[in-house]
């Protein structure tokens, strides 16, 4: 599994994250708009089996929310910095990715970045390879 590099890298120690909010904010409207790509393909079987004006309405409704959330989401990726280069780690831009760079296919680095966080708390800079831990509490906040 690919996820398991990422848990345990021998080579490299994770660093942490001192402002999570970005990710955190992008990530959780990133997993909004996943859902509504799930209820637009239900909406989608449902006007199959059914085509009525109400399966319609509820089609219409869900092709907004998928785009309305989608550019939010695009939003958020986009200012979730990653605190080393400064690149864009949960939205894949066309710059040249790090050795270490790594997805679940067929996503892209971005999305795979996304789950990596939502299930891990991990996720790996796909431009600068750095493994960064959201969990692990930033140095001068050890100890107190
Ligand atoms: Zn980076």
């Amino acid at each position: 599994m690919l996820f398991r590099s990422l848990a345990t890298d021998p080579n490299s120690r994770s660093r942490s994250v001192h402002d999570k909010r970005p990710y955190n904010v992008a990530v959780t409207l990133t997993l909004l708009h996943y859902l509504c790509v799930v209820g637009f393909l239900t909406s989608l079987v449902i006007l199959s089996l059914n085509p009525k004006v109400d399966s319609v309405e509820l089609l219409i409704g869900f092709v907004v929310a998928t785009g309305v959330t989608w550019l939010i989401a695009y939003l958020k990726r986009r200012s979730a910095r990653c605190p080393l280069c400064k690149g864009t780690p949960l939205l894949d831009t066309g710059a040249s990715k790090h050795a270490k760079a790594y997805r679940l296919r067929p996503l892209n680095y971005g999305s795979t970045a996304v789950l990596g966080i939502l299930f891990l708390h991990r996720f790996r800079c796909m431009y600068c390879g750095t493994p960064y831990d959201l969990l692990k509490k930033p140095s001068s906040q050890r100890y107190h």
